[in-house]
């Protein structure tokens, strides 16, 4: 059991970030927990490419317009806004002062500006092509020095403690659905502990690891779209799956992202045969148009001439020395399983990347749940629209983390007289009659079926057959897991498994529903486009 005012759920940079922000008040207490046995576990610590600032030359209204081109029209004007004006100045403020992140700078002190695609200027820090290891390192060193933050590692969140879900008062009923913390699996001591909460901040990232092919890594299932759903929240635009162009193809590598710096250095995509083709599909852009477009144009190449893979070249236009000093980690991890890219092309593939859509968050971060606030991949501001603009997610981590703490700090010190919840309130965890040992090999089984229906019927390309055949599967499936996990001993695989299958239905369900392609959700069988997008 244990009890805190603010409870974060995850701890990469929109948690992190919302941490430190509460923590500013010494009087306030807060726990931040991650299901990782290491707090520097998350997509954040894999992010390579970097985080948008504001270079000399850029301003808040350029970096809107690209952020609105970029998402196809799904864009929230008013969320985007806030993401361009507030989201520079706070980088400075919260990574560079206080996390002590030392983004990349020339000879003479300057910052080194990077370049990724559908940006209309050179905007983007970076830390080598390791940024993200630098941001995760500097914001837990930042949160290790706040003695009111307490950080739980090996906790798994298994659901939300919502009222009236789990209240023992039957009148709760006729309440709006409120969030009183959540039920956590003590992965070292396998039992399931009630923590209660004033307020909850989901912060458990994306939900890649649902599709076969992906850059996330393997704690990134769904789990928060998963709980929030079972709660009762409301979760828009699910369709909007972004597919990263470029990841490695490689026994041992695969999924390494080949970050989109790599061609916004110059890096070109060639044929197998080494013949370029992004002109054919994007005469304006080339190899830097938008995601969306870029992943579509390598599928259909792949599809159309039946290539495994395309090929990715930077060693013909960079010289040796600055590739190594770029991107120091591409180049060694490549070098890992026999690919020199200073020397030779990589082959790549498109992946499942970033989740577009979530919980539906205000621009305070608040959910359509009482006391429960979504920051961070998992939720859903309005600023990706349909298609991720590069660069953006760690710096819509950082705006809301900051921006859901203030409103909380807000909210917890106007309130005089806030209703606690207490542990006479909600049952216990209830074991009973679960005998059975989860079995490792059901789970995996089961978790690849998902992956590979996914990627099917779910996946780049959409057609209403396909999403029809995917619902039914996962539908079964979904009803099998289910079944398994009321009569099974609890365990982190155990419960991933089931947020997987929860996330990837309500992904399916919403491709099917939305018959128009547009960004990132692309329905074959739709017969027309939103812009000018078609391949
Ligand atoms: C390879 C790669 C490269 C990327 N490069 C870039 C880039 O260059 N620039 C950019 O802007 N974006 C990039 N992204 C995207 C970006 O990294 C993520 O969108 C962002 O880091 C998400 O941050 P977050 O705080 O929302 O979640 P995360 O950083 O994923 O943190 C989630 C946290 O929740 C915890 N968690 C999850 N489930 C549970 C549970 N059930 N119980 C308890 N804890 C749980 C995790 O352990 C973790 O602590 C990249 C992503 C990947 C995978």
């Amino acid at each position: 059991m244990g009890q805190t005012e603010v409870l974060i759920i995850g701890c990469g940079i929109a948690g992190a970030t919302a941490a430190l922000r509460l923590a500013r008040n010494r009087e306030r207490r807060i726990t931040i927990v991650t299901r990782a046995p290491d707090p520097h576990e998350s997509n954040t610590n894999y992010a390579q490419g970097g985080i948008i600032g504001r270079a000399p030359d850029d301003s808040a209204e350029l970096l809107l317009a690209d952020i609105l081109a970029a998402g196809a029209g799904v864009s929230s004007p008013q969320a985007s806004r806030i993401l361009a004006e507030e989201g520079p100045p706070l980088l400075h403020e919260i990574l560079e002062e206080q996390a002590g992140v030392g983004f990349d700078r020339n000879e003479s002190g300057e910052m080194r500006w990077g370049h990724e695609a559908a940006h209309s200027r050179r905007r983007i820090l970076h830390v080598g092509d390791s940024t993200g290891r630098a941001i995760t390192a500097g914001l837990t060193a930042a949160l290790e020095r706040f003695p009111n933050i307490k950080i739980e590692t090996n906790a798994t969140a298994v659901d939300l403690i919502t009222f009236r879900h789990h209240s023992r008062n039957p009148l709760d009923n006729y309440q709006p659905i409120a969030c009183h913390g959540s039920y956590l699996f003590d992965r070292e001591g396998k039992a399931v502990h009630r923590y209660l909460a004033d307020i909850t901040v989901l912060a458990t990232g994306g939900l890649g690891r649902i599709y076969r092919n992906t850059t996330n890594p393997p704690g990134a299932r769904g789990d928060g779209l998963a709980m929030a759903h079972r709660a009762g929240a409301r979760i828009i635009n699910a369709e909007y799956v972004q597919f990263h162009p470029t990841a490695l193809v490689a026994p041992g590598a695969e999924g390494l992202l080949i970050s989109e710096a790599v061609r916004g250095e110059g890096g070109i995509l060639l044929t197998p045969q080494g013949k370029p083709f992004m002109a054919d599909y994007s005469p304006q852009w080339k190899d830097l148009a938008p995601r969306d477009v870029v992943a579509r144009a390598i599928h259909h190449e792949m599809e159309t001439h039946g290539y495994s893979f395309v090929l990715l070249d930077i060693a013909s236009r960079l010289p040796a020395e600055t590739i190594r000093q770029r991107f120091p980690y591409i180049y060694s991890e490549c070098l890992k399983v026999g690919i020199d890219v200073t020397h030779e092309p990589v082959p790549v593939v498109p992946a499942a990347h970033y989740f577009c859509g979530g919980v539906l968050v205000d621009e305070w971060g608040h959910s359509s749940i009482r006391n429960l606030y979504a920051v961070g991949e998992i939720s859903c501001t309005g600023v990706h629209g349909a298609n991720r603009l590069a660069s953006t997610s760690l710096l819509e981590g950082l705006v809301w983390g900051h921006r859901a703490a203030q409103h909380i700090e807000r909210t917890l010190t106007s309130s005089s007289n806030w209703e606690r919840p207490r542990f006479e309130d909600v049952p216990p965890w209830d074991e009973s009659g679960l005998t059975a040992e989860p079995d490792p090999a059901l789970i995996q089984g089961d978790m690849q079926t998902i992956q590979n229906i996914m990627w099917h019927y779910v996946g780049l390309v959409r057609t209403g057959d396909r999403l029809s055949r995917a619902i039914r599967e996962l539908r079964h499936l979904w009803n099998e897991i289910e079944t398994f996990y009321r009569t099974t001993k609890l365990s982190d695989g155990l419960i991933g498994l089931r947020n997987a299958v929860e996330a990837a239905l309500i992904i399916a369900q919403a491709a099917q529903h939305n018959r128009q392609s547009r960004g990132c959700h692309y329905r074959q069988d739709s017969g027309s486009f939103e812009g000018d997008r078609l391949i």
